[in-house]
């Protein structure tokens, strides 16, 4: 027995973590080239061969194609930007319903709102934490037009099944693997098994470009709609002859050169950086699963889990404490831990008062839609549970970490969890 560091015993570790990086001389070289340059953008929102954007924007199109085995991607300036493109490639339309994950980064279930269609929220599933299929049929209704998976925390949704449904019920399915770049299920890329993928470059994920995202696409006709919205699609339709007008409001989406050619040598490092995650996720996990009441991320066997965030599934009642106590004695113990993730999506605001697009509350108020969706607490139970209850995120899962590093985050679990009765 030792005195946990919330009373007063010293700590597991005093030094914080080391901080995810993934730029180093390769990107500074990169930038430095596009500066000499002097054309730090090379797009035109008219029909033009300037409308494919410059000689970097369109290698990393290439090279993300060749990558993922996807016949196009479409780079946007984040992944945001790649699913509002994505919803109106589709032809997502008012009236029109999206079935969206209420336990996601918000975009993934705002984005039909941009397009006038109603977000309908489906639960997840209490293991991978990605929706259920089951929950995901419940939703269905004459009025649903896409569903847009998020593949969460860098494990893959259950695509097979929900390509199935999309089939039996005329669907378009926009995958979110914004956390997921790397990630597989069955040898295929996640992001690569939907009707449209949609993977970011924020400076969070695994690789960056600071801002920026791609959208990829087996259809070309889809293709070239995502290059219409994010590229001024009003100021270009009639010069390269395109006659379908819906949804062809276009934006501007466009990357730059310096994201671009940073974007080339991050790829070049992301399967590292991906083995790098699953070694430290099995360092991990072989360390905490011996622990009652702390539940190591599971993983389906024909999947690869990328670990864009090692979530632990916390049972109270057999460790023995509520997790409230239990990561305020982690982060005494120098460990510090994320409690839930984000709150279930449809208790934000925005849908509890059904005000999003203007004034007078469309489109959950638009004259053509004639359903009513609920919003309620209660609504996904599960995701309620993971987040208010059971969901705990450690932090330490990513390359640059040393194995004393990983020991420590698997120490103070330990001590933590042997002394728990002290914490009551
Ligand atoms: C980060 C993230 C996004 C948004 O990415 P941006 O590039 O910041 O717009 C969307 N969905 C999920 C699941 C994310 O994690």
């Amino acid at each position: 027995m030792s005195k946990l560091a919330i009373h007063g015993g010293s700590p597991v570790r005093t030094d914080p973590f080391p901080r995810y990086n993934t730029v180093g001389d390769e990107e500074k070289r990169a930038v430095v080239e596009v500066m000499d340059d002097g054309v730090l953008s090379g797009f035109l929102g008219e029909w033009c061969p300037s409308f494919y954007g410059g000689p970097r924007v369109q290698a990393l199109e290439r090279a993300w194609e060749q990558y993922f085995d996807v016949r196009h991607a479409v780079t946007v300036n984040s992944a945001t930007s790649g699913l509002y493109a994505a919803v109106g490639a589709a032809g997502v339309s008012p009236g029109d319903e999206v079935i969206v994950s209420p336990y996601s980064m918000t975009a993934s279930a705002t984005a039909p709102l941009i397009y006038g269609a109603i977000p309908v929220f489906a639960d997840i599933e209490p293991d991978t934490f990605c929706m259920s299929k089951d929950a995901i049929r419940r939703c269905l209704t004459p009025r649903t037009r896409a569903i847009l998976i998020v593949d969460l925390f860098g494990h893959p949704a259950a695509m097979n099944a929900v390509m199935q449904l999309a089939r039996e019920h005329d669907l378009v399915v926009i995958e979110d693997a914004a956390q997921a770049a790397g990630a597989t299920i069955g040898g295929r890329y996640a992001g690569a098994l939907g009707h449209m993928g949609v993977f970011s470059l924020n400076c969070h994920k695994s690789i960056q470009t600071g801002e920026g995202g791609v959208v990829v696409t087996d259809d070309p006709a889809l293709a070239e709609r995502l290059q219409l919205i994010r590229n001024h699609a009003e100021a270009v339709v009639e010069g390269k002859g395109v006659s379908d007008l819906v949804n062809m409001v276009g934006f501007n989406y466009r990357m730059t050169e310096i994201e671009a050619a940073i974007g080339l040598e991050q790829l070049k490092k992301l399967e590292r950086l991906v083995c790098a995650r699953i070694d430290a996720a099995a360092h991990l996990t072989s360390g905490l699963r011996h622990l009652p009441g702390i539940s190591p991320p599971a993983v389906h066997p024909d999947a690869r889990h990328v670990y864009y965030a090692y979530a632990i599934r916390f049972d109270a009642a057999k460790v023995g404490t509520s997790r409230k106590r239990f990561v305020e004695a982690m982060r005494a113990e120098g460990i510090p831990l994320g409690e839930g993730y984000v709150r279930p999506l449809y208790l934000e605001p925005m849908y509890q008062q059904r005000t999003a697009v203007g004034r007078d509350g469309f489109p959950f108020t638009y004259a053509g839609y004639d359903r009513e969706v609920s919003y309620d607490r209660g609504l996904c139970p599960v995701t309620e549970r993971m987040h208010d209850f059971e969901v705990v995120l450690c932090y330490q899962c990513h390359a640059g970490l040393t194995r004393k590093d990983l020991d420590d985050v698997v120490r103070a679990f330990c001590k933590v969890s042997e002394n728990v009765a002290a914490l009551s």
